[in-house]
């Protein structure tokens, strides 16, 4: 069985295929070409020809394509059917273009039709910018992108602060694709990117976020953050990392040398454990904003600020946890991100050279005890609290609280015990709330 990655390449291959038979030139392009030179497994294809995206449209049929960016030139072919169940992911077709003039830092003023040469060198670095032709097997390089790949450098096409210039993005983008390749920045590149970094703030949050997001989910983090330290952009997305940046030069036992271990060791490539320990050491600090507020900057999505806040907030938990509660170890357990938790702490404790005892422990609770053990369902509910003539107010969490951390803790394990249970609770006025996870 040919596997996802075969049928997709097969699929971006037809689709050349098409362009060229109907008298059009057509080529892989960009990050697909690079990663196939180097022998690695494209995630997706990009295709550029010299085809109008009408052209493009009326050859592959308006329901197979997505006119996403039209005004950039861009089509999406979609796979059939069949060939998406197979995991086959749709091609993007770009007509070949120039792009500018750059007024803004953000992006071109207006894009033109152009030859694939000037195609070439409107991209961002040059082992980005080769085209490959997948039917005869032949490189078309007009930046000196293989030259590069050989020397494993990222080099800006062109005049790197002209580039840079244009579109201040690249300036994360250089660190992002040295770090995930494991390639150096070419001397110039980097000068550029130094001088250059304090401006990145004209960019977009959204778009800084997914550049952070890639770097931090992937395996080689730790360079992509010491990188981005170095040339001063990691100050420019968070300021209030400046202090603990500065006391990192003092050494092996820094928090900031212990943060960047703790990246390197993370075993789970979740973005929102990354962004924890990555901002864990400045957290607690009088002048920082909150975890909450840098995702609220960020703008990431609700449910990954909430889980990123979550993950710092309860990075503690694991302390001792021996000696605490059933419920509140079973709480913690139930927990949608207990998995991340672990991983976090684990990595935080492994870079201070802690014990692991407390993340084992919690470790072989979960592999050991059933879902339902661990997350019965509850005796009791707010329903159950009016019907025993109790008024909704702050009191009616408290109980229910007071009465889940009985059930979780085995000290009863009936409805009626519950309500009995509930009763006395509201007629001495005590309900315990401590150390809710
Ligand atoms: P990845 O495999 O990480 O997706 P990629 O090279 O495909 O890497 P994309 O962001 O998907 O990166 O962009 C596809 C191609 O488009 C790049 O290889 C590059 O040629 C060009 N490109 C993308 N963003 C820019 C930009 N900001 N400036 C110039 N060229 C860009
Ligand atoms: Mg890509």
């Amino acid at each position: 069985m040919p596997s996802a990655a075969d049928l997709t390449r097969a699929f971006a291959e037809s689709v050349v295929r098409r362009l060229r038979d109907a008298g059009h030139q057509a080529l892989f392009a960009g990050g697909c070409v690079r990663d196939l030179l180097l022998g690695s497994v494209p995630q997706d294809f990009d295709v550029a020809t010299t085809a109008r995206p009408d052209e493009v449209r009326h050859l592959f049929g308006h329901r197979r394509t997505l006119a996403v960016g039209a005004s950039f030139g861009v089509i999406v072919v979609v796979p059939s059917k069949a060939e998406r169940e197979a995991g086959v992911v749709p091609v993007e077709v770009a007509t070949f273009r120039t792009e500018g003039p750059y007024i803004d830092g953000r992006r071109p003023e207006h894009v033109s039709f152009a030859d694939a040469e000037a195609d070439a060198k409107r991209r961002d670095f040059t082992v980005n910018g080769m085209f490959l032709d997948p039917l005869d097997d032949r490189v078309i390089d007009f930046v000196g992108g293989q030259q590069d790949l050989a020397a494993r450098v990222i080099r800006a096409i062109g005049e790197p602060r002209e580039r840079m210039a244009e579109d201040k993005l690249r300036l994360l983008r250089a660190i992002r694709f040295a770090a995930t390749l494991g390639f150096e920045l070419d001397e110039e590149t980097r000068s550029a990117v130094r001088e250059m970094a304090g401006q990145l703030t004209v960019v977009s949050a959204e778009r800084i976020s997914a550049e952070l997001r890639r770097m931090l989910m992937h395996a080689t983090r730790r360079r992509a953050v010491e990188l981005c330290a170095d040339c001063g952009l990691l100050e420019v997305i968070f300021p209030e990392l400046t202090p603990v940046l500065r006391l990192g030069k003092l050494g092996e036992h820094s928090p900031w040398e212990r943060t960047l271990r703790a990246l390197d060791v993370l075993d789970r490539p979740r973005f929102e454990s990354s962004l924890a320990i990555l901002l864990h050491s400045m957290t607690g600090r009088d002048d920082a904003p909150s975890m909450d507020e840098h995702c609220r900057r960020l703008r990431l999505s609700n449910n990954d600020r909430e889980t990123a806040v979550w993950l710092l907030e309860h990075r503690h938990d694991l302390d001792a946890i021996r000696h605490r509660s059933h419920w509140f170890l079973k709480r913690l357990c139930a927990h949608p991100d207990i998995i991340d938790l672990i991983s976090t702490v684990r990595a935080l404790r492994t870079a201070a050279g802690e014990s692991m005892a407390d993340v084992e422990h919690v470790e072989r609770f979960l592999a050991e005890t059933p879902r339902h053990v661990i997350d019965p369902p509850p005796l009791l509910d707010g329903g159950d609290l009016v019907a025993l003539g109790l008024k909704p107010g702050p009191e009616f969490k408290r109980l229910l609280d007071a009465v889940r951390n009985a059930q979780l803790d085995g000290t009863i394990d009936t409805d009626e015990a519950a309500i009995d249970f509930a009763r006395r609770l509201h007629a001495e006025g005590v309900a315990d709330t401590k150390d809710r996870p």
